[in-house]
């Protein structure tokens, strides 16, 4: 009573107090004092028997046991932490949880047991609720003692001593690894695609915004490129769904390993692919880039036991250079896309106004072609053929060259696909063959060896109703028999189902013309259609025979078209031979015939004439020499 007087403040307490018997019971007091004008003048208080001491333990043991229990069998994983994150208590649970005994984590710490990423973080919110005294709650991710990933709820409680200072932090840690696991697969079906994993569109405009956000910010640029493999369609028809999926895998596959980790590589679906490039600082090679793309998809697949050849087409555009919305860059990337497709194959294309001076370029082949004919540019050329037995010319390929006033030499790769494009290869074409039957005539003449010639025939020509008949009406005005040409056809035409090739190329077959297929190994390699069509010659395209000396299983895969064409009674040529060394290989491997700069060029046609006058063969065959 004296100290709540002197003090002038309340005061509780538990006291002692003997009974009428003089066993010693318990009493609970409060006092408070009574102010008047601020000076204490009484008190009032308030006194309670709360029963002997032996009921008061009994309780208090009941109540601790009730507690212990509660805490002991929880669910959850509690432990008490000191300042220096030392744990004072852990339940069962926790120990479980962790993977280790009980009794050999009281007095450790999490960077001791078990230790991994997640302790900084742990430690971070650990220190907070012993500054501030407010509890945390937050998600942590770790990995227990079995190398196990945990996702666990955790609460941080602030737990006081008498000062009113954070003597301990009790820690009660709920498993929410299978919610956090059905969580991302949400996610995942919500944001990405389903068949390769790769974000899906509605990822990729968010990471788009994102990306755009930041280097507005930054002052930097964004490159979105568009990606769309070519003839995509063609390998579905040709060799079911389950391979045309297969291939998208693997080609989503080399695409992100062929960019940088913070950049996206999403699927908007079909064969098209969005790549974002977030960072890309001026100046940056945007077209060397672009280059390894296209490199890393036309590697060879390996589809359901089938090696598949796939190439694509980019079109290119730049934030903020071409537009400065998501939106609109996607929508330029895909004009881009579609002017590079229109260059064919393996092509790439910028959207902007400044990149696009070979659009330019383009527009100038278009317009110049259309009266190269008419103003006598084009001249067709004649490249040898030798049979690696006699080392005579035996036959040549007829290929087209244009003299441009305005462009000058005009490689054939790049005016034949704009030719393509524009439906002008079909007059081109019949040009073509015109030329090339008229040379077969004089060259075959009376008394003279045989000399083929091997012309070569676009696709869009087979498309045309009427190849048939222009070829019969030719061979008949130019006196040339079909056995003195041959008709070198891409790999691709055979991929067509729907039997008009099958039927067009037997016909040509009947008519005693052969059929060449040009470039070969650089296409889809669907090596049934060897056998369904009426194929007299393989052309080894010129990248194999480079290779050889090189590349052993590129030799290796000489070799084994070499044994192909044996099975079916098929010549080969080889083209693009360069040096003695593929001539004795191509020979020692029963290769039937060579074309290439190591024997000749292609020679105006007056050029070619005087060669097959000489007779002369054109170089000794490497052994003989
Ligand atoms: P192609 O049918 O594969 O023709 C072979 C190409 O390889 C020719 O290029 C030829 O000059 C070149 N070549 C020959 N020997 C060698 C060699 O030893 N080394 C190297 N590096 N190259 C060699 P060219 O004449 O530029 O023709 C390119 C392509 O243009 C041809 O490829 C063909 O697809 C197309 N083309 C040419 N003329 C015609 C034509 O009259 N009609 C059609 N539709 N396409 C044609
Ligand atoms: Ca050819
Ligand atoms: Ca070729």
């Amino acid at each position: 009573d004296q100290a709540v007087l002197a003090a002038g403040q309340s005061k509780y307490a538990v006291v002692p107090y003997p009974d009428a018997q003089g066993r010693r019971h318990w009493m609970e007091s409060w006092k408070t004092p009574l102010l008047e004008e601020g000076r204490v003048v009484g008190i009032i208080g308030y006194g309670r028997d709360i029963g002997d001491r032996q009921q008061l333990d009994q309780t208090l043991s009941v109540r601790e046991q009730h507690y212990r229990t509660l805490v002991e069998q929880s669910a959850d994983m509690i432990a008490r932490y000191d300042r220096e994150g030392r744990r004072l208590y852990v339940n069962s649970a926790f120990a479980a949880l962790v993977g280790v005994e009980m009794e050999r984590l009281h007095g450790t710490t999490p960077s001791q047991i078990p230790g991994g990423d997640h302790i900084p973080l742990l430690r971070r919110h650990m220190e907070t609720v012993f500054s501030t005294g407010e509890p945390l709650e937050f998600e942590l991710d770790w990995t227990n003692l079995g190398n196990r990933p945990l996702t666990s709820l955790v609460r941080f409680t602030p737990e006081f001593d008498g000062e009113g200072r954070v003597a301990s932090v009790l820690g009660q840690y709920r498993d929410i690894t299978e919610l956090q696991a059905s969580r991302r697969k949400l996610h995942r079906l919500a944001f990405h695609d389903e068949l390769t994993g790769l974000p899906n569109r509605a990822l990729l405009q968010d990471r788009l915004r994102q990306a755009i956000t930041d280097a507005m910010w930054h002052k930097r640029s964004v490159c979105v490129m568009m990606v769309d493999l070519d003839k995509f369609k063609a390998v579905n028809d040709a060799m079911g769904h389950a391979a045309g999926d297969e291939l998208l895998r693997a080609v989503a596959h080399r695409l992100s390993e062929s960019v940088r980790a913070y950049d996206t590589v999403a699927r908007l679906g079909g064969d098209e692919f969005i790549i974002v490039m977030p960072e890309v600082r001026d100046g940056a090679d945007l077209g060397r880039i672009a280059n390894k793309i296209l490199r890393a998809v036309d590697q060879p697949y390996q589809i359901q036991g089938h090696e598949i050849y796939a190439t694509c087409c980019i079109g290119i555009a730049l934030y903020p250079n071409d537009g400065g919305d998501g939106g609109d860059l996607l929508k330029y990337a895909d004009t881009a896309l579609y002017l590079a497709k229109q260059e064919g194959r393996g092509a790439f294309r910028f959207y902007s106004k400044t990149l696009t001076a070979s659009a330019m370029d383009r527009l100038m082949i278009e317009s110049g072609l259309r009266h190269a004919l008419a103003r006598d540019e084009m001249e067709l050329h004649f490249q040898p053929q030798i049979d690696f037995a006699s080392g005579a010319v035996v036959g040549s390929e007829a290929l087209l060259r244009w003299h441009s006033p305005l462009l000058g030499q005009v490689p054939p790769d790049r005016f034949i696909p704009v030719a393509e494009d524009t439906g002008m290869i079909i007059e081109l074409g019949a040009w073509v063959l015109r030329q090339a039957c008229q040379a077969a005539s004089a060259w075959n003449g009376p008394g003279r060896p045989r000399h083929k010639v091997a012309i070569n025939l676009s696709s869009r020509q087979f498309q045309r109703p009427g190849l048939l008949e222009t070829v019969t009406a030719t061979l008949e005005a130019t006196g040339c028999r079909p056995g003195w040409i041959e008709l070198e056809i891409t790999e691709s035409l055979l991929l067509d189902r729907d039997g008009r090739v099958a039927d067009l190329l037997a016909a040509f077959r009947a008519m005693g013309i052969t059929i060449a297929v040009d470039d070969f190994g650089t296409g889809y390699s669907a090596l049934n259609y060897l056998a369904d069509f009426a194929i007299d010659t393989l052309k080894i395209d010129k990248s194999f025979i480079q290779a050889l000396g090189t590349d052993r299983r590129r030799a290796e895969l000489v070799k084994a078209i070499l044994s192909i064409a044996g099975c079916f009674h098929q010549m080969v040529v080889a083209e693009g031979v360069e040096t003695a060394e593929q001539v004795r290989f191509l020979r020692e491997n029963n290769c039937h015939f060579a074309q290439g700069w190591f024997y000749s060029k292609a020679l105006p046609h007056a050029a070619m004439t005087a060669l097959l006058t000489e007779r002369a063969p054109l170089r000794p065959a490497p052994s003989e020499a």
